[in-house]
């Protein structure tokens, strides 16, 4: 057994995940971010290999068919998915993962890694989400309420995770987040694994 850690993040959109994930990375470095491959186009001021890996969709199809991804999914229209080797090759050097992925793809690394550990981020209330997803009011409200609607139906998977974090203050919120990820590494299992020289006196006396 590697003595790394798999986190997968899930939360609505709106709910500061992405913040709070660069956030998490800039105070905790032990903490490795999985780069997904995408067939969405990148947005302005994202790039190639930072964000997303940004392919065209014959691309992901022929990458899924052979297998390279541990987990996929839709997601408002577009492809989604966590290449398999990187994971692999970061789970055997024993570091913890983390994944950034919706509820589905969740599903699917559980299924495959029993001691996955799942992160929900809230939102405080919907009326807040409401007004984040409003953003600056460009949008219609059609548009406005087909996002609310994707967020509740993200939200309905809640209980499915092992920690749930409200992000109504920032900082309160990371301050959450690097608390579950310090707890899980202080379970017993993961310490004896990390630590066998202080249990070896079990062993002696
Ligand atoms: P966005 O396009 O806004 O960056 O992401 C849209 C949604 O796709 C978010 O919920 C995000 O977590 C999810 N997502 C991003 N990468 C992956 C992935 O590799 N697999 C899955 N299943 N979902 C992903």
């Amino acid at each position: 057994m590697s003595a790394g850690n798999l986190f997968v993040i899930a939360a609505p959109s709106g709910a500061g995940k992405t913040t709070l994930v660069g956030m998490l990375l800039g105070q905790d470095p032990l903490v490795r971010l999985s780069v997904s491959y995408t067939t969405r186009p990148p947005r302005p001021g994202e790039k190639e290999g930072v964000q997303y890996h940004f392919i065209d969709i014959q691309t992901f199809l022929s990458m899924r068919s052979r297998g390279e991804f541990v987990e996929w999914a839709e997601v408002h229209g577009n492809f989604y998915g966590t290449s398999r080797a990187w994971l692999a090759q970061h789970m055997a050097a024993g570091e913890d993962v983390l994944l950034e992925i919706d509820w589905q793809g969740a599903q699917q690394v559980r299924e495959q890694f029993p001691g996955t550990i799942g992160i929900f981020i809230l939102p405080p209330s919907i009326e807040e989400l409401e007004h984040r997803l409003r953003g600056r009011g460009q949008d219609s409200d059609d548009v406005i309420q087909r996002r609310v609607a994707g967020a509740l139906g993200e939200i309905r998977h809640v209980d499915e995770f092992d920690f749930v974090i409200i992000n109504k203050d920032l900082q309160t919120a990371l301050g959450d987040l690097l608390a579950a990820v310090r707890s899980t590494r202080l379970r017993l299992p993961r310490q004896r694994e990390r630590h066998p020289d202080v249990f070896r006196f079990l062993e002696s006396h």
